[in-house]
């Protein structure tokens, strides 16, 4: 990679992996979208989002193909052997070499997957509502790699620090848990905050819980705040209308 201000997955995977997220740095878009939005969704100048997406795939390994998703908050997963046009759904997992797996984000969580011998990988799009309606269950469920031989990289979401949620949130996730350990966990990822009736959510806490929960233990990342971080990251919850970053992962053949 030569985008230098990507951040890359910091785990201990076959090095046929190549998984990352892009910062808001080192792109063509003007404010609110400056500079490097890789979204066509959100009202930014498309040439200038083309220019960023060309920025990006000269970067990169021209040989690669591009799978882009048209994301839902929902928990379908793409299963993709080939590239083709945007399909609806807010994850994807693949075998094949070559094929780049990617999310768009803007303080969701964006979860990396790859089987430690580099032959399967995935990428999950997950907000709280993915989160609780089991995006990261189903992503999990359709790969072909044993929990105990996958890893995990938790890229730049936004923090405990800065993301209050409503009673309602937090109800959905308790009521969604099975176990009662697996519930008063659940409730150690919600803390209230300093407004009547809301809570202080970590979305990286509750991903750790739920990927722990499948019997992955190979967990990392999880070390950013993309509200905290203006120079670095896109934030929805700050900003409102803002761009957004990619994250990617693809097998090196
Ligand atoms: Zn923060």
């Amino acid at each position: 990679m030569t985008v230098k201000q990507t951040i890359l997955a910091d785990w201990a995977v076959s090095p046929s992996i190549v998984a990352f997220s892009t910062t808001r740095e080192g792109g063509v878009s003007e404010p609110p979208f400056a500079s490097f939005n890789l979204a066509t969704h959100v009202g930014d100048d498309s040439l200038r989002v083309v220019s960023n997406r060309a920025l990006l795939k000269k970067a990169l390994p021209q040989h690669l193909e591009w799978q882009w998703l048209e994301q839902v908050h929902g928990n379908d997963v793409a299963v993709v052997n080939k590239a083709g046009p945007a399909l609806t759904a807010d994850a994807m997992r693949t075998t094949r070499a070559n094929l780049v797996c990617c999310v768009q984000t803007a303080d969701c969580l964006p979860v990396f997957v790859a089987a430690l011998d580099g032959t399967e990988v995935a990428v999950i799009h997950a907000g709280w509502k993915g989160l609780a309606s089991g995006v990261i269950e189903n992503t999990i469920s359709r790969m072909s790699t044993s929990a105990s031989n996958l890893a995990v990289w938790l890229g730049p979401a936004i923090g405990f620090c800065h993301f209050e949620v409503g009673e309602e949130v937090r109800n959905c996730f308790l009521c969604a848990t099975g176990s009662p350990s697996l519930v008063l966990a659940m409730e150690g990822c919600f803390v209230s905050s300093k407004n009547r009736g809301k809570f202080m959510a970590d979305l990286y806490a509750i991903a750790r819980l739920k990927l722990t929960a499948l019997g992955i233990d190979k967990i990392s990342g999880g070390d950013y705040c993309t509200y905290c971080d203006d120079g670095k990251f896109f934030s929805y919850r700050r900003d409102g209308v803002t761009g957004r970053m990619l994250s990617a992962i693809y097998i090196e053949a």
